[in-house]
C-alpha cells in the first residue's frame, strides 16, 4: 500500500480501536527502521519529521525514501510534519508530498493560535490533508518551556479552539514532556475532561520514557496518535556508539548502518505492540 492520506490512518486506527505511533525520522537508517516496524506490526501509523530537520536536508529527501519504501508496504503509513512553526513550513511539507501536517501555535496567545492554525488548516484542506494543532505548550522543548501547571491545556478552551481553527486533531499538554530529561506526570482526569470537550482525536507528544501501560490507557481517553522521538534517537546513537567502543578500528559502515536500522526497528516495533496491549 503506498503512502496514504493522514485521515485514512486516523480513521483506520479509530475503526480498529488502536493507538497509532508517530515516530520521528532523521536519516536513511531511522526512516527504514521505523517503516519496517510499522509494516511488521500491521498497525497503521505515522512517520514524521520536524522543521529542525531542514538543517540537514530538505523535506523531499526523506519524503522520497518514504514513498519508495511504502510502495511495497501492506500497512498504511502517513508522512507527517511534526511541529510546523508557521504557514511556510506547512506549505513546504505539503509541496514535498507530506500527507499530514502540524502547525504548532501553542506558545502564542489563544486568539493568535487560532488565527495561525486556521490559516494553515484552510490551506491543508485544499489538499484534503489533516492538520494537527496544539493547545497548551508541552514542556521540554529546545526553547525550554518549563514544567509549570500554567502550560497545561485548558479543557474549557478546547471546543472553541477546535471549532474556530478547523484543526483535524489536537495535541494537548497534560503533564507529558518532550525529551527524556524531565519526568512526565500525566493528569488523566484532565485528559478525560479534554476528551469530553474535543470533537477531534487527541495527540500526545513526548511519549518517550512513558510506561507502555500509561500510553495504552490513553486510548480510552480519546488519544489516537502518540509521538515518540527521543527513545528511537537514543537507541540509534547507542548502537553506533557500542559498535565503535567494541572495535575502534572498524570502518564497516554498511554493517553499522544495518545494526542501527535494526535497533530502531526493534524499539519501534516493541513500543507499538506494547502500547496497544499486544505482545511483542
Ligand atoms: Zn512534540
Amino acid at each position: 500500500m503506498p503512502l496514504v492520506n493522514g485521515y485514512k490512518v486516523l480513521h483506520a486506527l479509530k475503526d480498529r480501536q488502536l493507538i497509532g505511533g508517530a515516530f520521528n525520522a532523521t536519516n536513511l537508517e531511522t526512516t527504514l527502521g521505523i517503516l519496517e516496524a510499522i509494516e511488521k506490526s500491521g498497525i497503521p501509523g505515522f512517520i514524521q519529521m520536524t522543521p529542525s530537520h531542514l538543517a540537514f536536508t530538505d523535506f523531499d529527501y526523506l519524503a522520497d525514501i518514504v514513498r519508495r519504501y511504502s510502495k511495497n508496504m501492506k500497512t498504511p503509513v502517513a508522512l507527517h510534519l511534526d511541529h510546523g512553526r508557521n504557514f511556510d513550513d506547512v506549505k513546504m511539507a505539503i509541496d514535498a508530498g507530506f500527507t499530514s501536517v502540524m502547525l504548532d501555535g501553542s506558545e502564542l496567545d489563544f486568539e493568535e493560535n487560532i488565527r495561525v492554525t486556521k490559516d494553515s488548516a484552510d490551506y491543508a484542506r485544499l489538499f484534503d490533508i489533516p492538520l494537527e494543532a496544539e493547545l497548551g505548550a508541552i514542556s521540554g522543548r529546545v526553547d525550554a518551556v518549563s514544567l509549570e501547571e500554567a502550560f497545561h491545556t485548558d479543557a474549557y478552551q478546547v471546543r472553541e479552539f477546535v471549532e474556530r481553527s478547523g484543526c483535524s486533531s489536537l495535541a494537548v499538554s497534560v503533564g507529558n514532556v518532550h525529551g527524556l530529561n524531565d519526568k512526565a506526570e500525566l493528569d488523566f482526569a484532565l485528559l478525560e475532561q479534554i476528551h469530553q470537550e474535543s470533537p477531534v482525536p487527541l495527540v500526545i507528544h513526548g511519549a518517550s520514557g512513558l510506561e507502555d501501560e500509561e500510553i495504552n490507557r490513553m486510548s480510552y481517553h480519546g488519544v489516537s496518535k502518540i509521538n515518540i522521538a527521543s527513545d528511537l534517537r537514543k537507541e540509534y546513537i547507542k548502537t553506533i556508539g557500542e559498535i565503535y567502543k567494541n572495535n575502534p578500528q572498524s570502518y564497516a559502515i554498511t554493517e553499522t548502518a544495518i545494526a542501527a536500522t535494526e535497533s530502531v526497528k526493534n524499539i519501534t516495533y516493541h513500543k507499538l505492540m506494547r502500547m496497544n496491549g499486544l505482545g511483542g
